[in-house]
């Protein structure tokens, strides 16, 4: 199969501009905060986190602390350090964990859940995610709203999914009769997205560590996306010249200069002279999944406030 049916350049890829495309979607949704305000209600969100331990999940916080007070959007920090449910290996109880969730959950006050992720050892994420009340899921983490991405809906699904879907329908590529392959079969990646495509009539194939013939399946790609977390796992010569490319891989690799850097799974400079879309990273997938996050934050306090007014 020619590749080359709807990109004109075939030399240098278009590179899609995830934090310029988040920008456009912020502002949006700073105009639905302002009208929400005007209701009386405040849109907010509440996070979890456990333990303050992990530096990594703390700056991500304190980031979108940030974020959310840039776009007016309420945040609360709800921090559970370990106390009377201390368990022995893990220094948090699942007990514990499921009991602030479902305070949450019954406080009238609150439109809007997250949990920030890892949760300690012997935690039973699955079991976690599922007791969050699925109109306060805007993560899309609960088999609710995973399960509603079947029926093609958008509105508080999975958002790392939700950001590589419309950074695909930002190239203006329709996926209807396009052939579709993730690399990654994640339930919370690669798993939703692939239903996503499927609602949108794609032809989707899903691919995962024991796949066979990897390389054929992508180079037959006219949307590839990679979701694996294996840097440099898509070289040039997998990619089918013109399609679109999505990198959802965030790896940390030690560079030339012997400094850490961040990449995707794809070796973006060889795949851009032949794919006809492609994200970098960083600035693709992740300010996306962030857009994507408050466009749910967004959704969940006006599903709220709309119920109130019933
Ligand atoms: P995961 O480890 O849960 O799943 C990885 C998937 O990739 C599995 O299905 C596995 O079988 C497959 N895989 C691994 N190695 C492979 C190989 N060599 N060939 C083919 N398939 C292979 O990871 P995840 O949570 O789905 O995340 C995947 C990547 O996406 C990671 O790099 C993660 O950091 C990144 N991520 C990015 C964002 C974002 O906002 N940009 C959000 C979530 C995850």
């Amino acid at each position: 199969m020619s590749g080359a049916r709807y990109h004109p350049g075939p030399l240098s890829a278009t590179i899609i501009d995830g934090r310029e495309l988040a920008q456009q979607a912020r502002e949006t949704i700073a105009r639905r905060v302002a009208a929400l305000r005007e209701r009386g209600v405040e849109a907010a969100l509440d996070a979890v986190i456990v333990g303050s331990e992990d530096n990594a999940a703390r700056m991500y916080a304190d980031r979108q602390a940030s974020t959310c007070d840039e776009l007016g959007i309420g945040y609360r920090l709800h921090e559970l350090k370990p106390g009377p449910d201390t368990g022995p290996d893990t220094g948090i109880d699942q007990r514990g964990i499921i009991k602030k969730i479902r305070e949450l959950n019954a406080d009238d006050r609150v439109s809007a859940i997250m949990i920030h992720m890892p949760l300690p050892g012997g935690v039973d994420e699955d079991r976690v995610k599922a007791v969050i009340d699925p109109d306060k899921d805007v993560e899309g983490v609960t088999p609710a709203n995973i399960g509603n991405v079947l029926y093609g809906k958008t509105s508080l699904a999975p958002c790392t999914g939700l950001a590589a879907l419309r950074l695909v329908e930002s190239t203006g590529l329709a996926l209807a009769g396009k052939r579709a392959v993730i690399i990654g079969s994640s339930a919370t990646v690669g798993r939703p997205l692939a239903a996503m495509m499927m609602a949108r009539d794609a032809t989707v194939i899903s691919c995962n560590k024991f796949t066979w013939g990897l390389e054929k399946l992508a180079r037959s790609a006219d949307v590839l996306i990679a979701a694996a977390g294996v840097p440099d796992l898509v070289p040039a010569d997998w990619v089918k010249p013109g399609a679109v490319v999505i990198d959802v891989g965030i790896n940390r690799v030690e560079g030339a200069d012997g400094q850490m850097k961040t990449v995707g799974d794809v070796a973006f400079d060889q795949a851009k002279r032949v794919a006809g879309w492609i994200t970098p990273v960083p600035g693709g997938v992740g300010p996306m999944t962030v857009a994507a996050l408050l466009d749910n934050v967004v959704d969940a306090a006006e599903r709220h406030a709309d119920a109130e007014d019933d």
